[in-house]
């Protein structure tokens, strides 16, 4: 191993894999990923805010859960179809991008993008502990850090996305929310 090896930090990174056989659709993710973030916390729940849905098809017993990814600022060109126990869904069904050509993974009040913060603070995410069925399971990783400049650099590309979309103001307030919650 070489000494700049040694100088690396690492860092945790933390997925859930999805066993979609095992998912029954109860919807006990959406409900409690909701609450969590709520303002303030556990105060409320609506499945709109949740940042996990849950596809669903019950005459056919399909229920495939989705988590919110990253914000894009445009829609992509991708139409590719899938089947699905012989039933069709489109592409959009199973993004994970909060987009604009449609509502999923966006706050009701404010249209902001949701996406999955892996419940920041919580041992294991909220999701994965409610869900009874054991469709959802924590896995981790380490990686090495990326470096300070990178970060900032993909941060602040972000903001100016989101600054251009909602304006300034609305991020703003919404991070002054985010602040009262705990
Ligand atoms: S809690 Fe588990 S079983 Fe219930 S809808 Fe969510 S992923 Fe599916
Ligand atoms: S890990 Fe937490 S934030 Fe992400 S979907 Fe599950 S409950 Fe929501």
């Amino acid at each position: 191993m070489t000494g700049d090896k040694i100088d690396k930090k690492m860092k945790v990174i933390k997925t859930i894999k999805i066993d979609v056989d095992k998912c029954n659709g109860c919807r006990a993710c959406e409900v409690i990923c909701s609450a969590f973030h709520a303002a303030p916390k556990y105060s409320s729940n609506n499945p709109a805010r949740s940042r996990i849905r849950i596809i669903r098809d019950p005459l056919r017993d399909i229920y495939v859960p989705v988590y919110a990814g990253e914000y894009t600022v445009a829609e992509c060109a991708g139409r590719d179809k899938y089947t699905i126990d012989g039933k069709e869904y489109d592409e959009c069904s199973f993004c994970r991008a909060s987009c604009p050509s449609r509502d999923e993974f966006k706050e009701p009040d404010s249209g902001l993008p949701l996406k999955c913060d892996m419940c920041e603070g919580e041992d294991e995410p909220l999701c994965v502990k409610w869900c009874l069925a054991d469709a959802l399971t924590l896995e981790t990783r380490e990686e090495e850090e990326p470096d300070e400049q990178g970060e900032q650099e993909d941060m602040e590309i972000g903001l100016e996305s989101l600054a251009d979309k909602y304006g300034l103001q609305t991020i703003m307030d919404s991070l002054a929310r985010m602040s009262e919650k705990d």
